[in-house]
């Protein structure tokens, strides 16, 4: 069987008795992949966690996708992977066309400050802190994180999020999780997944810690190559959405709501 018919049937697979995308109430019509290839260096990524989407959730996204893509690759060490510096330019060559101003956020020279810092090698070492905490990367970072949620919820639960369904996010960058937090929240998540092909696990670029009821709610913390971190309430129970509006300040992102973020770095779309 050629490679795009295997593709088509593996696409059939995943969609058939699928009646809606995991992200709205829109009915799916391609694959998603969550998390997406471009996280993984040469987009080798193993299969599994793929879901039934819209095409608009799945094409309007790839700007938060490829943003995480870049987070993820940002990381504190002593030596520069040609591969990995390779990607981060071709990745950032397309945030250039689909969200410039990502890029220009995460270029402004004043958000970026010299520390001393541990490397992967443990040796310490000059690196780059960056803050970023412009209007579209939060934007962006907030939309990957929602899709993570959902993609999360619809893996454990076993259907997507229901239509009274919502995210509640908080991504981490760099050193911005702070130990003990982490563990914390590890500790409220007994269980841990990750991509797996017979031998091959996503290990290190890609694993997560989880709770859930299988019924109402999924929690999870994310870590993308040890570097970027996402943590995700994913719930359409509403007691449990007004407890964790008391103590979060951000909105949580609503089913359906990733248009609305898409306009904030596309000011084109809607
Ligand atoms: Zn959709």
């Amino acid at each position: 069987m050629g490679e795009s018919k295997q593709k088509s049937r593996r696409r059939d697979q995943i969609l058939a008795g699928e009646l809606r995308c995991i992200y709205c109430m829109n009915p799916p019509s391609t694959v998603e992949h969550m998390p997406p290839k471009a996280i993984f260096p040469r987009k080798h990524r193993l299969s599994g966690m793929e879901y039934a989407s819209c095409e608009p959730c799945n094409h309007n996204s790839r700007a938060a996708d490829t943003a995480a893509a870049i987070m993820a690759r940002i990381s504190p060490t002593n030596f520069i992977d040609a591969l990995e510096l390779q990607e981060a330019r071709r990745l950032l060559a397309t945030m250039t066309s689909i969200a410039p101003q990502f890029v220009r956020e995460l270029m402004d020279p004043s958000k970026v400050s010299p520390v001393w810092e541990k490397g992967r090698d443990a040796v310490f070492g000059p690196k780059r802190r960056i803050e970023l905490d412009g209007p579209v990367s939060h934007a962006l970072l907030t939309a990957f994180a929602a899709k993570i949620g959902m993609a999360l919820y619809r893996e454990h639960i076993g259907q997507p999020l229901p239509k009274a369904g919502v995210v509640f996010t908080q991504h981490y960058l760099n050193s911005g999780l702070v130990r003990g937090e982490a563990k914390a929240l590890v500790s409220m998540m007994p269980d841990s997944g990750e991509l797996k092909q017979g031998r091959k696990s996503s290990g290190r670029l890609f694993n997560y810690r989880f709770n859930t009821d299988e019924r109402t709610i999924v929690a999870a913390l994310v870590a993308f190559n040890d570097n970027f971190f996402v943590r995700v309430f994913a719930t359409h129970d509403e007691r449990l959405k007004s407890t964790l509006g008391d103590f979060h300040e951000r909105l949580p992102v609503p089913v359906g709501g990733l248009p609305a973020l898409a306009s904030i770095w596309n000011p084109r779309r809607e």
